[in-house]
């Protein structure tokens, strides 16, 4: 077999997750318990980054150590007390957008509990205009919002140089859960999300065709989770 992913049957998925997680660095309690929480109170808690993804989370941050983070797109916290515990020796500032009041109230509550204020700073609004006003450079950022604003986040991070020269964006979800590639690549998706997914694999299809034609960027579109795609600046090869 010459090709990078395993042929894993839909009841096998969990079981290779479990697998993984078990097998990986820890979360910590705190975020275990932020996790079940989040789960428990909202009904699209699907929107939040699975426990392997924090692990995922807080692995890069120490491995990268960065000093500032951004992060697109906030829902109840669950990344962003990721990224706080993997950097907990750099100390790195972490700034996270969010426009639902609901997803605000629920993070800015997370933060007060886990007594991360000093280093995490939630912007509210649409993160179309508060990602504009941000200014100096950033080592890691997470893009993990509406994916038809996928494009032009990274347009404005590139455009506005918020990415520092050793930085790197990670964006999540890049596959819109296999729909990106076509509409028969989710079998299993029921018809109540269906249409909702088909259109992110649309807008994602597009962002993740135009970005590799970007001369400015290395783009490393991953198999890993729901798709994820690295974005560094190119090395400007001396003649
Ligand atoms: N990063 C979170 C995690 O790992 O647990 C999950 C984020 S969830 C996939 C996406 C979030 O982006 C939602 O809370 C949603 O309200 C927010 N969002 C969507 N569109 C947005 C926009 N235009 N501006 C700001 N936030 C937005």
């Amino acid at each position: 077999m010459l090709g990078s992913i395993l042929p894993f049957d839909e009841e096998k998925v969990d079981r290779v997750s479990d697998y993984c997680e078990k097998r990986s660095l820890n979360i910590p309690d705190t975020l275990a318990d932020h996790w079940e929480w989040t789960r428990t109170r909202f009904p699209d808690a699907d929107k939040m980054s699975s426990c392997l993804q924090g692990s995922w989370m807080i692995f890069t941050a120490r491995d990268r150590k960065p000093k500032r983070i951004l992060e697109i797109g906030c829902y109840s916290g669950y990344s962003a007390l990721a990224w706080y515990e993997g950097t907990k020796d750099t100390k790195a500032e972490i700034v996270t957008l969010e426009y639902s009041p609901k997803m605000i109230a629920a993070s800015r509550e997370a933060f007060a509990k886990y007594g991360v204020e000093d280093r995490v700073t939630l912007i509210e609004g649409p993160a179309e205009k508060t990602l504009k006003t941000l200014t100096g450079e950033f080592d890691l950022i997470f893009v993990d919002a509406n994916k038809d604003g996928y494009a032009g986040y990274v347009k404005t991070i590139l455009d506005q140089k918020l990415l520092s020269p050793n930085g790197v964006i990670l964006c999540d979800n890049v596959f819109a859960r296999g729909l990106s590639i076509g509409p028969d690549c989710a079998p299993w998706l029921n018809d109540h999300v269906r249409p909702y997914w088909l259109s992110c694999g649309e807008a994602l299809e597009q962002f993740n065709s135009g970005l590799v034609q970007d001369s400015r960027v290395d783009v490393l579109l991953l198999p890993l989770f729901d798709g994820v795609t690295q974005i560094r600046w190119r090395d400007q090869v001396k003649a």
